[in-house]
């Protein structure tokens, strides 16, 4: 346990349970135990609260219960989508394009790159010097054998938010399924699947003040999609497993009440946003924010520091009692730029020194303000040693 001092600014990497949501789970550890799958009153009883809680996310995402399958994270959920769908496609019509694009979460990215390797075309869409795509690049390049199309909701590294609901559209009008990671824009954002015309929308519960290793995959009635894990029939043959019912009960009650306190979470969070961006650019020099200034997740701030080290400036900040990432959690100790930096166009003597910060519950404009002199102090002491 980090002593009392330290002050958590990487809600973007993971988030604590909220104790609304711990006091759901906890009846669902030692007294409703039952197998949802088993035909007794004990079975019964978890079954109840495996089915409210998918009504419940269902109703939330504008979608049908029969929509709504539970995984184990987001990451499942992007594999899930990404080869039940391709391999589907394979196997109806042949169909062997992939388009996505190059600022997706690893969870996307690997996946394809392992999906290339089983003979699929792997198509990268461009990005401009926001991490923005733009629909009419993606109506030019659907083909009628793209088997799926993948667009990050909102970039966990650098916070863009994309065009979901026009890119939607234009795949709709194709008929060729569209797949969102929404694991970061869940969060933050008013989700509604009918409003995206999205076919596939990935959730991992962490990220929204509910449980590590539960996650959620919305698939429109209709999508062609085969299991990627086999077994038994739960999740209506999709993803066969014993449900882990406290975990799903979480889960829903957690995005229950970030899709209720979507929007006072998000004026809260674009203030303290706004402070620190300000405080940060107009003091330190040769700084840039990362991403988009205005269409970006409200809690997340990005930046880049021309020739500094950013793992340094982690543990110097580490130091000072401020706990924030480089980037995407997965990549903190990597020397060389990340893919989304460098995809976005910056240069690796900007693109190392890069600084993500996250806003969160307990986050205020006093811990705010702190924050940026020390960030200020550190981004001068690094440049004052010639690092
Ligand atoms: C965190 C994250 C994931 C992975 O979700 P897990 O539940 O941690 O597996 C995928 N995509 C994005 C955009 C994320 O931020």
């Amino acid at each position: 346990m980090p002593s009392a001092e330290k002050i958590y600014l990487d809600y973007a990497a993971s988030t604590p349970v909220d104790d609304r949501v711990l006091q759901a789970m906890l009846p669902y550890f030692s007294q409703v135990y039952g197998n949802p799958s088993s035909v007794h009153a004990f079975g019964q009883q978890s079954e109840l609260a495996v089915d409210r809680s998918r009504a419940s996310m269902a109703q939330r995402l504008n979608a049908s219960e029969d929509e709504v399958i539970f995984t184990s994270c987001g990451t499942e959920s992007d594999n899930l989508a990404l080869r039940g769908v391709a391999w589907m496609q394979r196997k109806r019509h042949g169909s062997r394009h992939i388009l996505t694009t190059p600022v997706e979460h690893h969870a996307v990215l690997h996946t394809v790159q392992l999906l290339a390797e089983q003979g699929f075309e792997v198509e990268f869409l461009p990005v401009d010097r926001f991490g923005l795509v733009e629909p009419g690049d993606v109506e030019a390049a659907l083909r009628p054998d793209t088997a799926i199309v993948s667009v990050i909701y909102a970039n966990n590294e650098i916070g863009t938010i994309n065009p979901i609901a026009e890119i939607g559209a234009i795949c709709r009008a194709m008929n060729i399924p569209f797949h969102t990671d929404a694991v970061q824009a869940a969060s933050h954002l008013q989700m509604d699947v009918v409003r995206d015309q999205v076919d596939l929308l990935s959730l991992g519960a962490h990220k929204f003040y509910g449980p590590k290793g539960v996650g959620a995959l919305y698939i429109r009635r209709g999508t062609p999609i085969e299991a990627a894990q086999t077994g038994g029939k739960q999740e209506f043959g999709l993803r066969a497993g014993t449900h882990n019912v406290p975990y799903i009960v979480g889960m829903a009650k957690a995005f229950e009440l970030a899709q209720e306190e979507v929007d006072q979470r998000a004026i809260n969070n674009c203030r303290m946003r706004e402070q620190l961006v300000g405080k940060i650019l107009s003091t330190v020099p040769a700084s840039q924010i990362t991403g988009h200034p205005e269409i970006r997740l409200p809690n997340h701030a990005s930046f880049v520091f021309e020739g500094i080290d950013g793992n340094q400036l982690l543990m110097q900040l580490d130091v000072a009692g401020f706990a924030c990432s480089s980037g995407s959690a997965c990549k903190t100790g990597s020397p060389s730029p990340s893919e989304v930096l460098t995809a976005i166009g910056l240069d690796p003597e900007w693109a190392l020194g890069s600084l993500r910060v996250t806003f969160g519950h307990d986050t205020n404009r006093d811990v705010v303000d702190r924050f940026a002199d020390q960030v200020i102090l550190a981004v001068e002491q690094q440049r004052r040693m010639g690092r």
